[in-house]
């Protein structure tokens, strides 16, 4: 019988690593090419939904991350008056999750933790300093090359690369979609903003029509944590402006009347798009995560979303690298994860910035409503936190045939 090559993994991402950690918990041997010289420490994503974590739980991760976040058991809803619109409880998904919060912690932290899990895995192995140039289907496998010229062969390649995704673009597959014109601007500041603005969560987000605004408290090194802001920004203005000390200083201005002496610990400016991949799979070629999808960072659902679909793959790919399903299979995972990424994460993140920002004052006050509403009562709070924390998203992609 012919030797089964290992499945590729191109990427230590987030996503990467979970799908080689899936994967490896199936017995299939996987090898991780990552053009950096070590992993990522860009703070980016950290929130973790519940579903998120029931899944890193089955790696051994989920309690690590716990250890090394922050717990967020609140999410509200406010104005820029600091009037509360709506208080949420995760705590009612008690029923549903073993993790019913959001957890808030970097997602340098989970690869770190993957890989410290993954590093003595019989059949795992990671490459550094290797960069993808290309990929290709050859039929009965498939063919990565690297930037220096290295071949490597392999049953199936993961394109788990990122937003500007080298697997994509050498599978020759469209990414839709269209960019925001503002560019967001986060902020951070260990200073605790709860000493300021009575009853704050961990978790809020502002809304308000001529600048809406979040805010997150995530442990970012610092005794107390640090609170990340993120804000939009004029499309005319320059890199430059916003990046300076005055711009972040105004900004940090309008969270509370009279205060804008905060120290600042980073100041980083993200262009957002909400883009999906045309297929999230090509033969032999399959992509995940930012690769596959890309969209704007309100309700925290891109790495999260990028996590279900590693998971729901590297269980679908176990099964045709052991010869237990047909490859069409494949196709299922297509269907289910792109399906969920355009009904469900496009739509409500395009929401999610749409209720915030909301300029007419009956659209407003219908947001108010509708999250006041939402809050008033457990029955209702639970179902929209189902929908908030991607539960609901699962529950689709298992429903597609
Ligand atoms: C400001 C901001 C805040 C965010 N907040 C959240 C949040 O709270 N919750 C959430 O769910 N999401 C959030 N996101 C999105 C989240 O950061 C991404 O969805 C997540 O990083 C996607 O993980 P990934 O593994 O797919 O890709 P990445 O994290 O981009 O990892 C890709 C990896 O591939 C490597 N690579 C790239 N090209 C190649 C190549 N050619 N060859 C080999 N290796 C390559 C890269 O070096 C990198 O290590 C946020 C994003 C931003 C910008």
């Amino acid at each position: 019988m012919a030797e089964v090559k290992p499945v590729l993994v191109v990427g230590a991402g987030p996503v990467g690593l979970v799908a080689a950690a899936e994967l490896i918990r199936h017995s299939v041997p996987v090898i991780v090419l990552e053009e950096g010289a070590e992993l990522s420490g860009e703070m980016r994503g950290s929130t973790f939904h519940a579903p998120t974590l029931d899944m890193l739980d089955s790696y051994g991760a989920a309690a690590r991350m716990v250890e090394q976040g922050f717990v967020a058991p609140l999410m509200q809803y406010r104005r820029r008056d600091h009037g509360v619109i709506a208080t949420f409880d995760f705590g009612v998904l008690a029923d549903v999750t073993r993790h019913p919060f959001r957890l808030q912690c970097e997602q340098f932290k989970l690869t770190r933790i993957l890989h410290d899990i993954l590093k003595d895995k019989p059949g795992f192995s990671i490459r550094f300093g290797a960069k993808v140039a290309s990929v290709t289907d050859e039929g009965s496998h498939a063919v990565a090359v690297l930037e220096d010229g290295t071949r490597i062969e392999a049953s199936h390649i993961i394109g788990a690369d990122g937003a500007h995704s080298a697997v994509r673009k050498s599978a020759g597959i469209p990414f839709e979609g269209f960019t925001w014109p503002e560019r967001f601007l986060v902020l951070s500041t260990p200073f605790d903003f709860r000493s300021i603005i009575p009853d704050l969560a961990d978790v809020s987000y502002y809304a308000d029509p001529e600048e809406w605004f979040f805010l997150l408290r995530v442990p970012g090194g610092e005794p107390g944590g640090l609170w990340r802001a993120m804000f939009p920004t004029a499309p005319e203005l320059s890199d430059e402006e916003i990046l300076s000390a005055e711009f972040a200083r105004a900004r940090f201005a309008r969270i509370k009347a009279g205060r804008d002496d905060y120290p600042t610990r980073h100041r980083t400016l993200y262009r957002v798009h909400q883009r999906v991949a045309e297929t999230f799979r090509r033969g032999r070629i399959l992509l995940a995560g930012d690769a596959a999808h890309i969209n704007n960072p309100l309700g925290g659902m891109g790495l999260n979303g990028g996590v279900h679909d590693a998971v729901n793959l590297g269980e679908k790919l176990a099964r045709v690298w052991h010869g237990e399903a047909a490859d069409t299979v494949l196709d299922h995972y297509d269907r289910q994860r792109r399906g969920v990424t355009v009904e469900h994460v496009q739509r409500q993140t395009i929401a999610n910035k749409q209720n915030l920002e909301a300029k007419e004052p009956a659209a407003q006050a219908a947001f108010r409503e509708r999250m006041a509403d939402a809050a008033s009562d457990p029955a209702k709070a639970h179902a929209y936190l189902l929908q908030v924390s991607m539960i609901n998203s699962l529950r689709r992609a298992a429903e597609i045939d």
